[in-house]
């Protein structure tokens, strides 16, 4: 009792003086405090010393590497400005999340309500439980200030038992520090009572650094001591593509680990951290889904957050960054993400072929790939990237993912790299890391053009591929290339006779759910696919199939019941219905394009000693 309240009487003392400290270092200081976390709900306030004569505060609407817009500003209320003394000072909401201040004293204050409960890798959510805080949902930033040294005050830790998680430099008890704006937002923070395990590694320069792992979850220590093993093996396994591993400030990284039934799925890569979240039971039993998502945050460490796009800084937390660059910073970390887990033994070979026939099926076989470059998919995140409409999109005809459509590509470099110089994509990386990343260079495409054409010593080809698969649509030899390692490529359901995708699954919006439930017939409810039977019959969004080959059809059994009896070349009538009346067409059954990726030895196929050494060498563990 007695112990307690001098711990309270000390805790008063030090925040009183805390309160004094931004005005006298000129830092901008926020305090965060947690009264109705049962309701979502955050209290900040922001203290403004020598603030600027034209005074705006805004909250942000992007979220550094997250490539759409989000409009944090609609979870803000409450909006005060005040004195230091607490007197309120006048001002407007010009936009839905931006203000200004009238006139005003030097030092002020803005406090605000912030509500939050989605937990990903870019929102915030608030619950007894944690305060997940991504910084862009979170805290609220003065312009022009963006060059001003902040500090943090995470209050209410004691009233939850929660501990702070953060790659914000510590500066004592509950204290946070960022150097800047940009840093800040860049440095997610989880209050919560989590678990923890870390170890040290040696940089190739004999420097040590720090590796944690931070779990919120229903796990014992022990399963979360085992997981940080398997981390381990990875984190080593990523190294030895680079041959060293970024110096982290402060000399450490932290996976900032959520894992819980109601969280999204997510990862989301950062300087010296990266905040992954997965809506699972817990760790246990799940160990190898959650290794996925950290093998490809953890290589964004040195790809993404050091080498670094120029269209990626400096970040415009009020817009979308848009970058042609994405093929590479998230297709190649795509790629990588996949095959060090097979490096480093947690997937196996077959495991792996599945891998490889998605990307190829991807780049050879989506309408976005064959009519776009990689580039010009890389510009379209700013709508795909989690962003939110109501309205459907085209995307099954008008996108391909920068992430599969750049892991192809990196695919089909590394095997080129390999038949063609004696060399490999990680020879490629390392030359990147070298020029770009460790210097902290941004770059151009045509800086990893020329870093191509450097470490091949052939600037020749470097600008042959570019051209063609970087800056054109053109694709590599799958099939050829996939061979010098004993892999072919085959189609997936040879001779069986295919209509095309359906999408009859009701959506998201009233008229899908509507159209569902309409009982006659089947509904088609989002776009048919360009160059698919369906498609080419006519078929899309709004009609309604009623017969085929006069067969009666009630739902998707029924139509591909009719199907199944057929060979690619048959024809069937199929009448249809829509908003002009009822219709007739035919569609023309054709050969499922889509390829599956099998081992010679799984195909009856020898395999040639080069083949078994050209397959060990791309796959077997680098780690020395
Ligand atoms: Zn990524």
């Amino acid at each position: 009792m007695k112990r307690l309240f001098l711990i309270t009487i000390a805790a008063l003392f030090t925040s009183a003086a805390i309160a004094q400290q931004p005005i006298a270092q000129k830092l901008i200081y926020y305090s965060i405090s947690f009264p109705n976390a049962a309701h979502h709900e955050a209290e900040v306030v922001m203290t403004i010393p020598q603030a600027p004569e034209t005074l705006r505060f805004r909250m942000s609407r992007s979220s550094a590497g997250r490539y759409a817009t989000h409009e944090f500003g609609k979870n803000i209320y409450n909006i005060k400005v005040t004195d230091i003394e607490g007197n309120p000072l006048p001002f407007t909401q010009l936009e839905g999340d931006l203000y200004e201040v009238g006139a005003h004293p030097a030092n002020i204050k803005v406090s605000y309500t912030l509500f939050g409960n989605w937990t990903d890798g870019t929102y915030t959510s608030i619950d007894p439980s944690h305060a997940h805080l991504n910084m862009p949902a979170t805290f609220m930033w003065v312009i022009g200030q963006e060059k001003r040294p902040l500090k943090f005050e995470f209050n209410d830790l004691d009233k939850y038992g929660w501990k702070v998680a953060t790659q914000l430099k510590p500066e004592g008890s509950n204290i946070y520090s960022a150097p800047d704006m940009q840093y800040m937002m860049d440095s997610p923070t989880e209050l919560s009572n989590y678990k923890i395990t870390n170890w040290d590694v040696t940089n190739t320069d004999g420097k040590k650094e720090k590796i944690n792992v931070t779990i919120h979850s229903d796990d014992s220590q022990n399963v979360v001591d085992n997981f940080g093993k398997m981390v381990q093996k990875l984190v080593q396994e990523e190294k030895a593509v680079y041959g060293e591993f970024p110096a982290y400030d402060y000399g450490e990284y932290t996976f900032l680990t959520d894992v819980y039934p109601t969280t999204s799925g997510d990862g989301m890569e950062h300087r010296n951290s990266t905040c992954i979240v997965d809506p699972l039971d817990k760790v246990a039993g799940n160990e190898g889904d959650l290794l996925g998502i950290f093998s490809h945050e953890y290589f964004h460490s040195w790809n993404v957050k050091r080498i670094r796009p120029k269209s990626l800084e400096p970040f415009n937390f009020e817009h979308a960054n848009m970058s042609s660059e994405l093929w590479f910073a998230e297709g190649f970390t795509q790629y990588y993400g996949e095959l060090l887990l097979t490096r480093s033994g947690f997937n196996t070979l077959d495991d792996y072929t599945q891998t490889i026939a998605g990307l190829v099926n991807q780049i050879l076989n989506t309408p976005g790939a064959s009519k776009y470059p990689a580039t010009q998919m890389s510009r379209y995140s700013v709508f795909a990237d989690a962003g939110v409409s109501i309205d459907p999109n085209n995307n099954v005809n008008d996108f391909t993912s920068y992430y599969t459509y750049g892991g192809a590509i990196a695919l089909a470099l590394d095997l080129r790299l390999r038949s063609e110089f004696n060399l490999t994509l990680d020879d490629y990386m390392r030359q990147v890391w070298l020029a770009r990343g460790k210097v902290m260079k941004p770059y151009t495409i045509s800086d990893l053009q020329n870093d191509l054409g450097k470490v091949t010593n052939n600037p020749k080809f470097a600008a042959d591929f570019f051209k063609r698969y970087i800056n054109g649509t053109d694709k590599n030899n799958y099939d050829e290339l996939l061979g010098k390692a004993g892999l072919v490529l085959r189609k997936m359901q040879p001779g069986i006779a295919w209509v095309g995708s359906l999408a009859t699954k009701p959506g998201r919006g009233r008229a899908g759910q509507q159209l569902a439930a309409g009982a006659e017939g089947l509904p088609i409810l989002s776009s048919t696919i360009i160059g698919t039977p369906v498609y080419k019959a006519g078929l899309d969004a709004g009609d309604i199939i009623l017969k085929a080959d006069g067969q009666t059809i009630t739902d998707t059994k029924s139509f591909s019941d009719v199907i199944a009896g057929k060979k690619p070349g048959d024809k069937v009538t199929v009448n249809y219905k829509n908003r002009t009346g009822a219709h007739e067409t035919t569609i023309v059954l054709e050969e499922s394009p889509y390829f599956e990726v099998v081992t010679f030895e799984k195909a009856g196929k020898p395999l040639s000693k080069e083949q078994e050494a050209f397959r060990t060498n791309w796959l077997q563990s680098k780690i020395k």
